[in-house]
């Protein structure tokens, strides 16, 4: 590792010239648990690191009547300590709450969690079920992305170089909206998921049918998945385990798993079934609750 420049950034403007001054031998720096382990392992050669902590926006975590707007470093435990941000977003803090431990929490964001774009990444698809959107700024100007299309292969984004992520925003849920995320893996904490399934649904005033569903999977393809015939299967029917457990079906289908040393092809595809029908049914509990 050569040596390389330290910049921080405290403003938006500031932190575009910064990094599109070094074009891609500069990185943005949140909490640092991802890039300062993958910089000393050689996978990038960085003349500038870009520290975005002392941008006010990228640290402001604000809930509003629209929703929620969470700054790209702001770190997981400010997001599950919130008390009104865990009652509303429960997808999300079952994530926040398990990415790394306490340590990493601390430091870890999920801005930099989406950016390093890990297929098995835990904090991506609570966001794509809670139909987050991406917000960017760049040399050509700012833009929005639903999470769904951010990671674009393993480790890329659709970040040109300059630029990079501001906030994610999430809608503020309607009455009746429940959210969950659950991973397997083959310890009780620190490890890389085998599959994770993220699943979202909303119900009717009555409570007796579903309006609309997500289901999103990581870790079974380059990218997190949005398993969109998953969910699309459970609008208009009753929510039950028949109906999850077709659209657990469904994003098996949708799910591009290879075979590793940590799981091979058919494995993961029954994981995604069991998780989906799991994860649909925690969501419908919180949905009544
Ligand atoms: C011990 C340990 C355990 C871990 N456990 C888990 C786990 O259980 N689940 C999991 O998903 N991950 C885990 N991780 C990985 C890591 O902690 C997460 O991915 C974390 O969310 C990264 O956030 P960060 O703020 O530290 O990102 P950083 O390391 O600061 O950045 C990560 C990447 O995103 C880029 N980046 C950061 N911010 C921006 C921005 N605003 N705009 C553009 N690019 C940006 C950086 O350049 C870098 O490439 C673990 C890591 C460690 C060391």
């Amino acid at each position: 590792m050569h040596p390389f420049q330290y910049l921080a950034p405290t403003s938006v403007a500031e932190a575009v010239d910064a990094l599109a001054r070094y074009g891609d031998r500069a990185r943005a720096l949140a909490g640092g648990t991802d890039i300062l382990v993958q910089t000393r392992t050689g996978r990038f050669d960085l003349d500038a690191v870009v520290d975005v902590k002392r941008v006010p926006e990228l640290t402001a975590l604000t809930l509003g009547e629209d929703g929620l707007s969470i700054g790209a470093a702001v770190p997981c435990y400010r997001v599950y300590e919130d008390a009104e941000v865990a009652g509303l977003y429960p997808g999300l803090i079952d994530a926040a709450s398990l990415i790394g431990g306490i340590q990493i929490q601390s430091r870890a964001s999920l801005g930099g969690n989406l950016c390093n774009a890990s297929p098995s990444a835990d904090g991506i698809c609570p966001l794509i079920v809670h139909y987050g959107q991406a917000h960017s700024a760049g040399p050509d100007g700012r833009r929005s992305t639903p999470v769904e299309e951010f990671c674009v292969a393993p480790g890329r984004t659709i970040l040109e170089p300059g630029e990079f992520l501001v906030s994610i925003e999430l809608p503020r849920p309607p009455a009746g909206f429940g959210g969950a995320y659950q991973r397997f893996i083959p310890r009780n904490e620190m490890d890389i998921a085998v599959v994770g399934v993220g699943s979202s649904l909303t119900l009717n005033a009555a409570g007796d049918r579903v309006e609309s569903a997500r289901v999103a999977l990581a870790a079974v393809g380059p990218t997190p998945i949005l398993a969109h015939a998953a969910g699309d299967s459970l609008v208009g029917k009753t929510p039950g385990i028949d109906a999850f457990r077709e659209a657990g079906e469904l994003a098996a289908d949708a799910a591009r798993p290879i075979s590793d040393m940590r799981g091979d092809v058919n494995f993961r595809k029954e994981l995604v079934r069991v998780l989906t029908r799991r994860t649909l049914t925690t969501a419908l509990e919180r949905a009544q609750s």
